[in-house]
C-alpha cells in the first residue's frame, strides 16, 4: 500500500518529472501538468553533481543520462590574458559516491526528453499546455486542482514543482519569494574544444566569473557571469556584441567560443536568485518542492540536484507509508530543509565573495565541506 493513490503535479522539470517517474512507477496515477505548450527544444547546459546522477540512477534513467551527456572530474581554474595559464587544477568529491563520475555536463533539453520518456513509460500523464490556477484542498482528505481555469480532478496530494515563480506556493499561502543576488550571466551553448574535458573557470578580468562546461562530443556551454544590470530587453545582435566584448580578456578556448558567437550562437540573459521556504513546504495535501521551494546562485552547480533529491525523498515516503500525516511531513522536513538550506547558504556565500572582492575567503574550504556533506546520501 502507498499513502497515495492518485496525484497531479504542477510542472515538468526534473523535480516534477522526478517525482512523477517514482509515483507511476510505484503503480500510482500521476498526472503532470505543465504550463508550457510543449518540451523546449532550446536551451543551454546544465552541470550534474554526483549526487544528482545518483538520483538519476534511483529513478532508472542512469544509462539514457550518461549516454547523453560528458562525464568529468576536477575543475581547472585559469587566469585570464595570453595563453589562459591554469593557475589550479582543483580535485572533485565524488558527492554521488565512488559508482558514479564526479560531475557530467548534460545539454538541458536532452535532460528534459530523457526524464519526460521515462515519466511516460512508467505510465505517467504529462499534459502541456495545462496551467494550475487554482486549488481547493478540502478538509486534508484531498485536493481539487484547477487548471486554465477549469476543474481538473480530485487528487490525495498535489505536488507544486513549478519553479521560481510557482503559483502553487502561491495559493497555499507561502509568502517566500526569490530574490536577486546582484549578479546575472551570459550563456552560450557552442561546440567543444577538444582541450575542454572539464569545467574551467576564469577570475579576474571585467567580469566576475567566465567559464564553460562541456556537455558532449560536440557541444559545451560557456558563461559569463556580471554585476546584474537590466538587460532583458536587449536585441539578439547586442546580446552577441556584449558576449563578445566582455569574454575579450579571456583567451584559450575563449577563442573559440567567440568564433561560434560570431557565427550565431544564441546568447541568454538571467539574474542569480536566492529563496529558501523555511516553514513546512506542506499545507495538508499539498507540497512544493524544487526551485518552488529553494532557489541559489549555481556557483556549486546544486539546484537542479536538490530538486532531485527533494523528488526522491518525497516520493520514497509516499510508497513505503501507508498514510500521508504529520510524521511522514515532519519526516520529510527533517531529511530535506537542513540540507537544502546549508546548500542555499553556500552558494549565496561564494556569490557575495565575488560581488565584494572578497579574496582572503576560504572559497575552496566552504565547497568542499558541502560536497562532504553531499556525499551522504540525502
Ligand atoms: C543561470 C542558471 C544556471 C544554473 N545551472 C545549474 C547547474 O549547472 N546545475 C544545477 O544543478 N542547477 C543549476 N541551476 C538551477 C536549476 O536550473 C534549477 O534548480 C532546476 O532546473 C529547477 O528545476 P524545477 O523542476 O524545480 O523547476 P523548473 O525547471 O523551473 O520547472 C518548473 C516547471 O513548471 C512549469 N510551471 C510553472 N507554473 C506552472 C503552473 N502554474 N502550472 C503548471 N506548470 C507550471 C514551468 O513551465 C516549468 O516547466 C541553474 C540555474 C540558473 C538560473
Amino acid at each position: 500500500m502507498t499513502a497515495v493513490r492518485k496525484v497531479a503535479i504542477a510542472g515538468s522539470g526534473v523535480a516534477g518529472l522526478a517525482a512523477a517517474i517514482q509515483l507511476a512507477k510505484a503503480g500510482v496515477q500521476v498526472d503532470v501538468f505543465e504550463a508550457k505548450p510543449e518540451l523546449g527544444a532550446l536551451g543551454s547546459g546544465i552541470s550534474l553533481q554526483g549526487n544528482a546522477l545518483r538520483v538519476f540512477d534511483a529513478l532508472g534513467a542512469w544509462d539514457d543520462i550518461r549516454a547523453a551527456g560528458f562525464a568529468f572530474e576536477g575543475l581547472n581554474v585559469r587566469a585570464p590574458g595570453p595563453g589562459a595559464p591554469v593557475v589550479a587544477a582543483l580535485p572533485d568529491v565524488k558527492t554521488g559516491g565512488p559508482d558514479y563520475p564526479a560531475a557530467m555536463g548534460m545539454p538541458r533539453p536532452e535532460l528534459a526528453r530523457i526524464l519526460l520518456e521515462h515519466a511516460q513509460k512508467a505510465g505517467a500523464n504529462v499534459r502541456f499546455g495545462a496551467r494550475i490556477t487554482d486549488l481547493d484542498a478540502r478538509a486534508n482528505e484531498a485536493v481539487a486542482v484547477t487548471v486554465d481555469g477549469e476543474p481538473a480532478g480530485e487528487y490525495d496530494l498535489l505536488i507544486g514543482a513549478d519553479g521560481l515563480n510557482s503559483t502553487v506556493r502561491e495559493l497555499i499561502g507561502i509568502q517566500t519569494k526569490p530574490e536577486p543576488t546582484g549578479m546575472g550571466i551570459w550563456r552560450t551553448f557552442v561546440s567543444r574544444p577538444a582541450e575542454v574535458e572539464r569545467s574551467e573557470l576564469y577570475y579576474g578580468g571585467p567580469v566576475y566569473i567566465a567559464g564553460y562546461t562541456p556537455t558532449g562530443e560536440d557541444s559545451m556551454y560557456a558563461f559569463l557571469v556580471e554585476k546584474a544590470q537590466d538587460r532583458f530587453g536587449v536585441s539578439d545582435e547586442e546580446a552577441t556584441r556584449i558576449m563578445l566584448e566582455e569574454s575579450r580578456a579571456y583567451d584559450g578556448p575563449w577563442n573559440a567560443i567567440r568564433a561560434d558567437l560570431e557565427a550565431g550562437a544564441h546568447a541568454n540573459y538571467t539574474w542569480f536568485t536566492k529563496h529558501l521556504v523555511e516553514e513546512p513546504w506542506n499545507r495538508g495535501r499539498v507540497v512544493i518542492i524544487g526551485d518552488a521551494a529553494h532557489s541559489c546562485p549555481p556557483t556549486i552547480a546544486q539546484g537542479a540536484a536538490q530538486g532531485l533529491e527533494d523528488a526522491l525523498v518525497l516520493t520514497e515516503l509516499l510508497v513505503q507509508r501507508d498514510a500521508v500525516d504529520q510524521q511522514l511531513w515532519d519526516d520529510f522536513h527533517a531529511r530535506r530543509l537542513p540540507r537544502a538550506k546549508a546548500v542555499v547558504e553556500a552558494s549565496v556565500q561564494l556569490g557575495q565573495w565575488q560581488i565584494d572582492g572578497n579574496r582572503d575567503a576560504d572559497a575552496g574550504g566552504l565547497i568542499f565541506g558541502i560536497a562532504q556533506q553531499m556525499a551522504v546520501p540525502a
